[in-house]
């Protein structure tokens, strides 16, 4: 008798704001063999993969690559890079990955400042420019998509205001790029850091972030007194100022993306197929187009939600559409419904964390886990599994009400 078992992980519906399902393209370009990380080939595929994070990104700057490891490996590298000890950096926190944020930030022995506000709300912009004028930071560091609430804070105006200001802007994009718009140029925003499990529908394991030459000089310049390459006159090299992480110092691995090739990691060749494959199944269906359907999907979702009787979680004027926040129902084990969800209908969605644990359930709607299959099988079992632990429902409305959103876009 074999000891361990053929792996055989059971077919689910991933409706969780990631890892989400992933596109059988995807998992497809994941089978091919390896190439070695300095054939032609592959740097080939390396350099077009760039070029389609810039199109995904929605800029003209020179880099963008991913960097090995999950998102937060994106964060820290930007953050590691840019943060010296001493920097004064602005956060404002709207839930959980701002205090990640935050937490990265200090290690990188940043004096950090921090703006809170009340969860299930962003911050009105104005708040935050005004925090930069009165603080005077060296980098706003925040979130784009609040996955642990479900919000989205806009952020053209804080970007333009750290240009005019002369602030590094770094943003999490982590929840939002592929499914909602993130405009890194447009928006002014100096890094941006994105995820693939979760709108990209790729794996966990790689961030795709991007850079402008702000940033790039700002490194460039910690790297000069980091070797010892001072002016006549300039203080010796100051030990507190370099970058403490090599696998995660930006002016490496982009030396290994540029053409000059330097070594530096070996790159994950199936991650970058995967990568490659979902940019480019992104890049055929179109950004609006991608941005749309997740917009209806989210819709049919929330009509559905609504329709049972169950309550929406938070502000609606600051909704991310790829996450719908639920309110679970006085009485209702919360936890107990998940199980059941996974147990009978092999449906997965999400808790949440900190104040939000057992408040509610967060049910993702992202990249190949947003379609109208999935829509309808997790209104259709939440209202079984409801009914079944004994939670009044309106029974039936739920799959109804989606069907008239999807009904209504068809004949349009
Ligand atoms: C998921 C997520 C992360 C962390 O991603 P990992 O891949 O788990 O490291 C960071 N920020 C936001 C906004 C997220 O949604």
């Amino acid at each position: 008798m074999k000891k361990y078992k053929d792996l055989s992980p059971s077919p689910r519906t991933i409706m969780t704001p990631g890892p989400v399902e992933v596109d059988p393209r995807v998992l497809r370009a994941m089978s091919y063999p390896i190439l070695g990380q300095f054939d032609p080939e592959f740097t080939g595929l390396m350099n077009e993969t760039m070029g389609m994070l810039r199109e995904l990104f929605q800029t003209e700057n020179e880099w963008a690559f991913p960097i090995d490891g999950t998102s937060r490996s994106g964060l820290e590298a930007v953050l590691t890079s840019v943060i010296e000890p001493g920097m004064k950096v602005l956060i404002p926190i709207y839930g959980r990955f701002g205090h990640l944020l935050a937490e990265i930030s200090e290690r990188c022995g940043a004096d950090i400042v921090t703006l809170e506000q009340e969860w299930g709300k962003v911050f009105d912009p104005e708040e935050v420019i005004g925090a930069i004028k009165r603080e005077q930071p060296a980098v706003v560091a925040m979130v784009h998509g609040e996955t642990s609430t479900g919000r989205i804070q806009p952020l053209a105006e804080i970007g333009r205001a750290c240009r005019e200001l002369d602030v590094l802007f770094v943003v999490d994009a982590v929840a939002t790029i592929g499914g909602v718009p993130v405009e890194t140029d447009n928006w002014c925003i100096d890094a941006v850091i994105g995820g693939t499990q979760k709108c990209l529908s790729v794996p966990s394991g790689m961030a795709p972030i991007t850079y402008n030459s702000r940033i790039e000089q700002h490194i460039m310049q910690r790297k000069r007194i980091e070797r010892g390459l001072r002016d006549p006159g300039e203080p010796l090299l100051e030990l507190g100022r370099t970058i403490r992480s090599n696998y995660f110092d930006l002016s490496q691995l982009q030396d290994y993306w540029s053409a000059a090739r330097l070594n530096h990691h070996t790159e994950a060749t199936s991650m970058l197929y995967a990568l490659r494959e979902g940019l480019r199944i992104l890049l055929e269906e179109g950004l609006e187009a991608r941005f749309a359907r997740h917009l209806l999907h989210e819709r049919a979702l929330a009509s559905g939600i609504e329709g049972m009787g169950l309550e929406l979680y938070g502000d609606p004027a600051c909704k991310l559409p790829v996450v719908t926040c639920v309110a679970i129902p006085d009485g209702v084990d919360g936890e107990a419904v998940r199980a059941m969800l996974l147990e009978q209908f092999s449906i997965e969605i999400a808790s949440s964390f900190g104040v939000l644990k057992g408040k509610i359930w967060r049910i993702g709607t992202m990249g190949y886990s947003c379609r109208k299959q999935n829509v309808l099988q997790v209104l259709g079992a939440l209202e079984a599994v409801l009914t079944y632990c004994g939670s009044s429902v309106n029974k039936g409305a739920a799959v109804q009400a989606a069907l008239v959103v999807y009904r209504e876009a068809e004949a349009t």
